[in-house]
């Protein structure tokens, strides 16, 4: 994408992420490791069919066609000169700035300013932004600031309109009067632009009563404009702030930002190929400048790596940027955990591991296997795959109701024999999945005690979640509803948000904790997310080599597996180090990396689950010939079964190798 004359609104969120982004930003030689596919992104997010449900909700309007920058400001201004207007995507310029904003509705010289989000929103005004200070609240930053950023602009560009602005959130307070509102809208792409198609004939009248809320930000947005709530500059107004940031990038002049600690996810990095072949990496430069590193420093673990620490940005203020700087003083080192590993023991193996080059792995083999005593045989490893869609699929649904599509369901019997057991995938196009989805894994688990793991809470969290909406159900729809709400408490426990309180007798164990408390690897570094632990696991266990080099997964006499044929596991780099088996499976889509696909999401209880969620999205909301949905299935189910695989295989090497 070749770089805008302008500050534009995605420039400009860009810089409110850090200033100094704006220099990087879509230059060729610094690489930009954040997916650029606003297709992508819209499945993960539904932002389109959300811009095309607000349309609908102002019916009448006019939308500027894309083209060049000033053919599109030409369209523009052409049609605020009407008395009565409404414009879809109006582009207005003022200097180096330039926004599209999604609706615009002009009746003499009032305009309203509506951005719409995807974004799920829990209140009846702005003061639902607002903390308990009564300032702006950071969750709600990024989107008040960039319709504050658009009203400047419209202010500046039209001095003689009276602007309302207002932020169009999906209202978690409301339900979908219709059947199959999701469905009105598809995702497509055209000539290389994402856009929604909306089905023909639709009318307002079709869409029942509105799910998305208009919030009015004007009194909040006064007080960004006066200084009272703005907290990006200590010496300039936001309306000269947005100046400066306009300037010093169409001068190409690169804002030196303090480093922070959101450095870790900069995406301006390069890969080790990329630097070979002269690209460059913005996060290098920048720590380069700021921190005095030296090529040899970025060899070295760095503080922003260390797991769980939240003391980043004041090591960074006192120059700790490695792990080598930290004391035990740093990380309030303490050994009061409430068994196995405490945090800041966790941390501190960690730290010296990595300072002293040492890859053995500490495992507290005493705790983990008083642990391991009280799992009852058979073991069941259960995974899910779950979205959350702003616009419902089915009537009586509220925005970001939960979807539960998917899980798959391992089990280690008695005598040691592993299968893969049971697996359950729904992907039709506008099914209501979540109760057949839980009738099937009831059927699955409720034959015998044994215990059942999950990986970290979302198992848990999701199953609460169909508890609730169970509840609601009508029972003449759902007649099974007590029994399956009765076996959900016997698997789970209560979550915050829940009425009740339960703890059931089966409670499913997590071996995300089990992970965390006993055992740590220096390959994993800072993170226990399954995509780390399992190269760590099999990394050093003598049994796992001994048995996944073997075609054994999916064989006859092998391993019972419903996804997999003979499929060895066990793959060493040139260097003799295992290749991770996520990483041996095929993209999720072609061309584009799965793991960056996973950072689409940025809830950090779906870390791993980002791929399979957009593939989800992508069968619901776009159109797609039935052999690129079944090959997405399939993809879907192996990524799945290898998930319950790997907790398997975590479990295996603690019981045969320790
Ligand atoms: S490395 Fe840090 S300071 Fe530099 S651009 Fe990235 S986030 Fe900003």
């Amino acid at each position: 994408m070749s770089r805008s004359p302008y500050l534009t609104k995605s420039l400009f969120k860009l810089a409110l992420e850090c200033e100094t982004k704006l220099f990087y930003a879509k230059k060729k030689e610094y690489p930009d490791q954040k997916i650029d596919d606003s297709f992508l992104e819209s499945l993960a997010e539904g932002g389109f069919q959300v811009g095309e449900l607000a349309k609908m909700y102002h019916p009448g309007g006019v939308e500027v066609a894309y083209g060049s920058y000033d053919d599109m400001i030409n369209q523009t201004n052409e049609l605020l000169k009407k008395d009565k207007v409404i414009i879809y995507e109006a582009t207005i310029r003022y200097n180096n700035l330039l926004i599209r904003a999604d609706v615009l509705v002009k009746d003499g010289n009032i305009v309203d300013l509506i951005e719409v989000k995807a974004k799920s929103f829990d209140g009846t005004d702005s003061d639902a932004f607002l903390n308990k200070k009564g300032k702006l609240s950071s969750g709600w930053k990024e989107y008040v600031y960039d319709v504050a950023f658009q009203k400047l602009v419209l202010m500046k560009a039209f001095p003689n309109f009276k602007i309302r602005a207002y932020l169009c959130l999906a209202d978690k307070n409301k339900t979908a009067s219709v059947e199959g509102l999701n469905q009105n809208f598809l995702l497509v792409r055209k000539n290389g632009r994402t856009g929604a198609i909306v089905k023909s004939g639709l009318k307002k009248e079709d869409l029942g009563e509105e799910i998305l809320i208009k919030v009015n930000v004007d009194e909040i947005l006064a007080n960004i404009y006066n200084g009272n709530d703005f907290t990006e500059s200590n010496i300039m107004s936001f309306e000269n702030w947005v100046y400066f940031l306009a300037d010093q990038y169409a001068y190409d002049m690169k804002i030196m930002t303090v480093i922070h600690s959101k450095c870790k996810q900069c995406e301006f990095r390069c890969t080790k190929e990329e630097e070979k072949i002269g690209l460059k990496s913005g996060f290098k430069e920048c720590w380069r400048e700021q921190a005095g590193f030296a090529d040899s420093d970025f060899e070295k673990p760095m503080m922003l790596d260390l797991w769980n620490f939240r003391q980043k940005d004041a090591m960074i203020e006192n120059r700790k940027y490695l792990l080598e700087d930290l004391t035990k003083d740093d990380i309030k080192y303490d050994l009061n955990g409430d068994r196995g590993m405490s945090t800041t023991e966790r941390q501190w193996l960690q730290i010296q591991k990595a300072i002293n080059n040492d890859p053995e792995p500490e495992i507290d083999v005493e705790g983990l296997k008083a642990e391991m005593k009280t799992w009852i045989y058979p073991l069941h490893f259960i995974d899910f795959e779950t979205t959350a869609v702003a616009i419902p699929f089915h009537k009586g649904m509220r925005p970001y109701e939960g979807i539960a599509f998917q899980y798959s369901h391992h089990i280690v019997y008695n005598d040691g024999t592993i299968e893969h057991k049971g697996q359950y995938l729904n992907t039709k196009r506008g099914e209501f999945p979540n109760f057949e989805f839980v009738r099937n894994l009831k059927k699955e688990l409720e034959g015998d005690d044994g215990t059942i793991f999950r990986y970290h809470n979302h198992e848990n969290t999701y199953l609460n979640m169909i508890y609730q909406q169970l509840n609601r159900a009508d029972k003449k729809e759902v007649p099974y509803k007590k029994a399956l709400m009765e076996w959900i408490k016997t698997i789970t426990h209560s979550t915050g948000k829940s009425a009740e309180e339960w703890c059931g007798e089966r409670d499913m164990v997590d071996l995300y904790k089990v992970v965390k408390d006993f055992y740590y690897d220096p390959m994993m570094g800072g993170s226990i997310s399954l995509k780390a632990v399992l190269p760590a696991a099999l990394n050093s266990s003598k049994y796992l080599q001994n048995k996944y080099s073997k075609p054994i997964y999916g064989a006859s006499g092998g391993i019972k597996s419903l996804n997999y044929v003979n499929q060895v596991w066990l793959k060493l780099d040139n260097n003799g180090k295992v290749i991770s088996p996520y990483k041996q499976l095929p993209p999720m889509f072609e061309n584009i990396d799965t793991d960056a696909l996973d950072l689409l999401v940025s809830d950090e209880n779906l870390a791993d689950g980002g791929a399979a969620m957009t593939a989800y999205s992508r069968m619901q909301f776009s159109e797609m010939t039935d052999i690129e949905s079944q090959e997405i299935q399939k993809a879907l189910l192996k990524y799945c079964e290898l998930d319950t695989l790997a907790m398997v295989m975590i479990w295996e090497f603690f019981e045969k190798d320790l």
